[in-house]
């Protein structure tokens, strides 16, 4: 059937106001953040319900049509960019958040709910949401699950995976799939909803979420820690987790470069009066404040003594702490200033960070003596972000990933801690999976997407 039958059934059966052929969907649905080259869908519908969803998903079935849910758009991996002659199904109007229930630590919400919007709901309702990134006001918390997001939270709550109670997912064929059942323990065969979280789109489209709030902490410390080498940052981290357990909530480390980067781009003061090789920022949570940042400061000061810290910030204020985690900031200001940003989100044994970071600085050097490359990453669990500006190595991006992606098999890394696989890491997914996972994994999107249109040529090939 021709592609001018099938938008006019699905404009017929929607409504123009929910589904806009291709020509006159606006540039912003043509690709996300990852700076992937845009390509124009076929079409680009908004739905605003489960059964609209459903909808757009049995016509697609019925004239073999692609489709690439699409979420904030900030992946940073092209997974949410329209493949050729596939629409591009936004869940941006399904935003409503549809019940918190405190007594029971829960949040019903619809995908398309930004991941701010969630964690504000969650605060107004005396409690926190467990996962947090940078791009938070525009993620929506579909793409969250559908990415398995990370982000500053994990080293206390987990990944997106341990939020996520329950999903209703449509499947490629229409059906929907409710799944909403408000339990920890549900031991009654395959948990299905697992299949979704982290599939980026490949085996259904989220329609709801339902998930897990974490009691708020009544006070949290702040300090930014300067340390000379990656081995003081580790036993940081181990001498604050004897102390304070897993109320040490956030354990971010930031190489100088990075650091450097921070400061200039988004013009803040250092905070401290010379550079160091490495910082880390660092939440603790606890009960009464004074005390809380009296124990912060008592750790620092034995960890100064034993020749770990070279110069700390305990900060005195909310205030204070906001304009430390700012430095923290500046991978949204990535594509501003790397032309263009070369990003890796890999996963390390932990002990072993800081020696990669060292072989990926010597490897980059003796090839591209001018090259710009930032670290940082969320260490407390394992995951570096390194960052490269295209434009000081010559443009050779396929290079600069080949030699990265080949120390991370030196290493026994994983090419995606958090981000995904998408179009970007498609190459390199042999890497981090056995043939025989890929098997699995190709004989689960067969069962589930039989024709193959859900999110096509994402994370690998049939
Ligand atoms: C400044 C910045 C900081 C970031 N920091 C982090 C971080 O710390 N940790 C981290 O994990 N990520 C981080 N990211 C990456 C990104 O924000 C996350 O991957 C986020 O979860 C993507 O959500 P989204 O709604 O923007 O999804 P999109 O980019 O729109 O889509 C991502 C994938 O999910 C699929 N998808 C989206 N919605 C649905 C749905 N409802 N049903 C099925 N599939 C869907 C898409 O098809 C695509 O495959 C960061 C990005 C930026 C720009």
């Amino acid at each position: 059937m021709s592609h001018e039958k099938f938008l006019a059934e699905l404009i017929s059966t929607l409504g123009a106001d929910v589904a806009q052929r291709g020509a006159d969907v606006p540039e912003r649905y043509h690709t996300d953040w990852s700076g992937t080259p845009p390509q124009r869908p076929l079409a680009l519908v908004r739905p605003r319900s489960t059964q609209e969803v459903s909808a757009v998903l049995r016509l697609c079935t019925a004239h073999r049509v692609a489709v690439v849910p699409q979420g904030g758009l900030t992946g940073l991996a092209g997974a949410a960019v329209p493949s050729q002659g596939a629409i591009a199904l936004s869940l941006e109007r399904m935003n409503a958040i549809e019940n918190t229930d405190t007594r029971a630590g829960l949040m019903q919400a619809q995908a398309g709910v930004t991941l701010q919007a969630v964690q504000e709901a969650a605060v107004a309702a005396g409690m926190v949401f467990g996962v947090d990134l940078g791009a938070r006001g525009s993620c929506q918390i579909g793409g969250n699950v559908a990415t398995n997001a990370g982000g500053n939270g994990v080293l206390q709550h987990g990944m997106m995976r341990e939020q996520v109670l329950g999903l209703e997912v449509v499947l490629a064929d229409g059906t929907v799939l409710p799944m909403l059942r408000p339990m920890i323990k549900n031991n009654t065969g395959y948990d299905l909803k697992q299949f979704f979280i982290g599939a980026e789109g490949t085996l259904g489209v989220v329609t709801r979420v339902l998930l897990r709030l974490r009691p708020a902490p009544q006070a949290t410390a702040t300090t930014l820690v300067a340390m000379a080498d990656f081995d003081a940052a580790l036993a940081v981290l181990k001498r604050m987790q004897s102390r304070f357990g897993n109320s040490v909530a956030a354990y971010e480390l930031m190489w100088d470069s990075f650091v450097q980067a921070s400061l200039s781009w988004l013009k803040l003061s250092a905070p401290f009066a010379e550079s160091h090789p490495l910082l880390a920022l660092i939440n603790v949570d606890g009960k009464n404040e004074s005390q809380l940042q009296g124990d912060v400061q008592q750790v620092l000061e034995e960890a100064m003594e034993a020749g770990e810290v070279l110069d700390a910030i305990v900060a005195q204020s909310v205030a204070q702490a906001q304009t430390l985690w700012k430095l923290r900031e500046a991978p949204a200001e990535l594509n501003n200033n790397m032309h263009p940003a070369i990003n890796f989100d890999v996963s390390l044994p932990q002990a072993e960070i800081g020696r990669f970071a060292q072989a990926c600085e010597a490897a980059f050097s003796a090839r591209w003596p001018g090259k710009h490359a930032l670290y940082f990453g969320h260490v407390g669990d394992g995951n570096l972000h390194v960052s490269v500006d295209g434009k000081t190595v010559g443009g050779e991006c396929e290079a600069v990933e080949a030699e990265l992606y080949r120390l991370v098999g030196e290493f026994q890394g994983s090419v995606s801690a958090e981000h995904g696989i998408g179009l970007h890491k498609k190459p390199y997914l042999q890497a981090s999976r056995t043939p025989q996972e890929l098997a699995v994994m190709r004989a689960i999107k067969q069962a589930l997407d039989p024709l193959g249109l859900m999110n096509p040529g994402k994370v690998f090939e049939l």
